[in-house]
């Protein structure tokens, strides 16, 4: 079987487009969108991904709004920034980029975000809200996916979804969504017995495990759709997924790549999340 490669870079790249194209109407109409991103501490990993957010924003005409804060704030310090932002009229979306310095409560910041400006989508009331199909923002890798999917032609319908990992920002959301998307549920984890099993039964696999090529041409299904969300480094140090992809090249029917596959949705979803908060917000005030 040939297998297809699912270009997410490219994707991405389009998504990207589109939103700049509908951020610069909004701009016309007197509406500009403002992300806020709160920094706290100097973890190397964390300034890369707000940076890459900054750029990302700058492409499609989002203002970016970068707040740093040292390491040894004080939780109460925090929440009063996430509460002024709350306030702040000219703010859109915030982000606190995880994870927080020893100390601080990640589970409280995330809770004290408005969730009109929850553009993360991790505040309870955006996971309650996706729960049981309500208007929302939704947490972007997994949504992300499904943009990969839809414009890969990929009906989700009917057909049989492993899902494997069940964390908060990726696994539990991703298996609302595929609910969503009238797709059979199935959300493995590390407590899964026969987990090969499991996912060689999978017409279209997902995988958020964090393990360098867990997964093999022998634990997928023929014809399978592989999501690989993993981000790992292999023996080597390269980056790879949680699948090894060359070895299901012939037997997957569509695979992502790692990196070039969900990665560069994830920012892409970010920045669609600021652009709907605008109506979401206007939704708000009616
Ligand atoms: P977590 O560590 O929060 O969750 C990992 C999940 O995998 C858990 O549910 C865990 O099960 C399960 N798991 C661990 N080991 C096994 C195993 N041997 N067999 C089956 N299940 C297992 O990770 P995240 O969800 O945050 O991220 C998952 C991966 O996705 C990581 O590589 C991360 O870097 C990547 N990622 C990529 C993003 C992107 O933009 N591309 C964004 C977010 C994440 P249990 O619950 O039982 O412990």
């Amino acid at each position: 079987m040939e297998t297809r490669i699912i270009d997410g870079k490219a994707i991405a790249q389009q998504i990207r487009e589109e939103i700049r194209e509908q951020v610069a109407i909004l701009k016309e109409k007197g509406t500009e969108i403002t992300l806020a991103v709160v920094l706290v501490g100097e973890d190397p990993a964390s300034k890369v991904y707000v940076r890459n957010k900054k750029n990302a924003c700058e492409f499609a005409g989002i203002i970016s709004r970068e707040i740093l804060l040292p390491a040894d704030i004080t939780q109460e310090a925090l929440l009063d920034t996430v509460r002024q932002l709350n306030e702040d009229p000219a703010v859109n979306g915030i982000l606190v980029q995880l994870p927080l310095p020893k100390g601080l409560d990640a589970d409280a910041v995330i809770r004290a975000i408005a969730p009109e400006k929850d553009v993360d989508g991790f505040h309870p009331q955006s996971v309650g809200a996706l729960s049981i199909g309500l208007p929302g923002f939704v947490s972007c890798t997994p949504a992300g996916i499904i943009e990969l999917l839809h414009r890969s032609g990929i009906d989700s319908e009917g057909k049989e979804c492993v899902i494997v990992g069940r964390s908060n920002i990726v696994g539990k959301p991703m298996g609302m969504l595929m609910l969503r998307e009238n797709a059979t549920v199935t959300i493995a984890h590390s407590r899964t017995k026969n987990l090969r099993e499991v996912t060689s039964r999978a017409d279209i696999l997902i995988t958020a495990v964090g393990k360098a090529k867990l997964f093999h041409a022998d634990d997928i299904k023929e014809g399978a759709v592989v999501i690989d969300c993993g981000m790992n480094r292999d023996e080597e140090g390269r980056l790879c997924g949680d699948v090894d992809t060359a070895d299901c090249m012939g037997k997957a029917s569509f695979i992502t790549p790692v990196p070039g596959g969900v990665g560069p949705m994830t920012v892409t979803m970010l920045l669609k999340n600021c652009l709907d908060s605008v109506s979401l917000q206007s939704e708000e005030t009616v």
